[in-house]
Order: C-alpha cells, then sequence, then structure tokens
C-alpha cells in the first residue's frame, strides 16, 4: 500500500565533529560538500519522516530532543531554539497528539532524543504517550549495555521508559518486518546493532530511508563511511546494497543532510555514487 503523504522534517540542529562524520576520508575532499566551523564541526540536521497511511500518522525519527544541558549544547552546536519533539512538531503546524505510532531506526542521541521529555520533577517522561513506538529489540537490549565506544551515543534518559511494565505501547521488532502493509524494515548492523532502515512507496515511487548508513548526501561514495560505525566492513556492504538499489530508480532520504530530505542516486561505477534532483522537505 503507497503512503498518502509523505514529509522529511527537519527536528534538530547541530554539529559534530566532521573527521568523526567521514572516518579515513582526508579533510580537503570532505569539506567540499560539508564545509566545518571553526571547531571542525560540519552541519547536520536531525531528520524525522511524517508518512500519513490511512488512519495512521507515523513519525519516523524524533530527532535530539531537549534535554541537553549548556556544556552539551556548545559541544554539539545544538541549536536549543527547535525545542522538544512534540514542540517542533507544533511549530511546523503538525498536532503531536495526532501521531499513533513512533518508528526509532536506533536509539543513539539524535535518533531517540525526542523520544523524552523532562516532567516538572526533571524525570524523563515519553513524549508521545498516545503513540505505539517500534524498535528492534536486539537495538534496545544493545543500547542497555553498549560497548565504550557508544556508551555516549546510548543515553538512558531516552529508552528507560521503554521496560516499564503497563507503560506507552513499544513493540519489540526481530528482524524484517512489514508494518501497516506499507513500510518494509530492514536490519543492519555496521552503525550499530539491530538498526532498522525503511523501504515504501509513495507517488509512484520506491524510497528508501538509510538512516546513518549514508548521513548526508556528502556520504555517497561508498568508502566515506562514518568513524563512528562499529562494524565499518559491513557498513560498506549494506551501504553498497543500499545505493545500488535507489541508482535503479526511487529516493533516498538520509538521517541528517543539513539541506536536502530527498535525493536520486545514479551509479558512477567503482563504488561512486551521487545524488541528484535533491529536493528538501517533500516530493509529490
Ligand atoms: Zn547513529
Amino acid at each position: 500500500m503507497p503512503i498518502d503523504q509523505l514529509q522529511s522534517l527537519v527536528l534538530s540542529r547541530f554539529g559534530l565533529d566532521g573527521g568523526a562524520m567521514f572516518g579515513i576520508v582526508p579533510k580537503p575532499i570532505w569539506e567540499r560538500s560539508n564545509p566545518a566551523d571553526l571547531r571542525n564541526r560540519i552541519r547536520m540536521s536531525g531528520r524525522a519522516l511524517l508518512l500519513d497511511i490511512g488512519d495512521r500518522r507515523v513519525l519516523v525519527e524524533t530527532g535530539m530532543g531537549d534535554k541537553w544541558g549548556a556544556k552539551e549544547a556548545d559541544i554539539f552546536a545544538v541549536d536549543t531554539s527547535f525545542g522538544s519533539a512534540p514542540a517542533r512538531l507544533r511549530a511546523l503546524g503538525i498536532d503531536p497528539d495526532t501521531i499513533t505510532d513512533v518508528i526509532v531506526t536506533h536509539l543513539h542521541f539524535d535518533h531517540a532524543g525526542g523520544l523524552t521529555v523532562l516532567d516538572g520533577n526533571g524525570a524523563a517522561r515519553p513524549a508521545f504517550p498516545k503513540a505505539t513506538h517500534w524498535v528492534q529489540g536486539r537495538n534496545l537490549a544493545y543500547a542497555e549495555a553498549p560497548g565504550l565506544r557508544e556508551v555516549g551515543s546510548y543515553r538512558r534518559e531516552n529508552f528507560a521508559w521503554m521496560r516499564e511494565p503497563g507503560g506507552v505501547r513499544v513493540e519489540l521488532l526481530d528482524g524484517p518486518q512489514r508494518l501497516f502493509d506499507a513500510i518494509d524494515l530492514i536490519p543492519t548492523n555496521g552503525h550499530t546493532r539491530g538498526m532498522q532502515l525503511l523501504r515504501f512507496n509513495h507517488a509512484g515511487d520506491t524510497f528508501l530511508h538509510a538512516a546513518d548508513i549514508v548521513p548526508t548526501y556528502g556520504h555517497t561514495p561508498v568508502a566515506y563511511v562514518m568513524g563512528y560505525d562499529m562494524e565499518p566492513m559491513t557498513s560498506i556492504e549494506e551501504k553498497r546494497t543500499v545505493l545500488t538499489e535507489v541508482a535503479q530508480g526511487g529516493f533516498l532520504s538520509t538521517g541528517h543532510d543539513p539541506d536536502h530530505g530527498f535525493a536520486r542516486i545514479t551509479d558512477r561505477g567503482h563504488d561512486k555514487f551521487e545524488s541528484y534532483d535533491k529536493v528538501e522537505g517533500g516530493v509529490a
């Protein structure tokens, strides 16, 4: 079943170290597509997708959220004016109470930070209490006991509520899944364990949301893999598969491109892919 309405939304703006974002790629190469500020940070967005499917309204990803102290906001160049995920949706003219389902590709803070908001006592509570939340069980288990390299990326305040009995509804998925007869969820493991990509149809095209497999459109050459990735050679295999598929037709959707939500992809051979026909928020 095709998606009725599709939008790419910028829920957050922030910056991450360009060297970490491009792994082994030398700065003179990556700074052409992704220029760095004086502290070597490149511009990043926390992108979400809004998918209307019949009577369901699905939010994919939740951005950075607003639980940031002054020191962290400074380090990550967080634009704190964007606020919590529900506040940002309201600012974009979207009533957060209409969201029936929330899918997160993985629980790193720049995707799951908006899952919670602080209550009056400073406790993190679900930001979308009426919605059903969909995440791979493997990713949640790993987020609860991360390896040393990912301790800073998996913050309990974003997902501890998921194990509370009788609380907000969470569906822990185990592997590939089709949701609402419209969205295929595709697990990957190179960036982190149990991430899930999305494939769906809209307006006659296939869309593939690559999350952190292709974080910005500067990352389309296959070897441009992030230093953050847990298994870079696995990322390379997964990325080649994703880009080869999109180059046959349809659109790619990235997790963090500062300027564009969707793009078409062309295959230049020798593991060089390029984006074109980039659009910011909506396609048809
Ligand atoms: Zn990530």
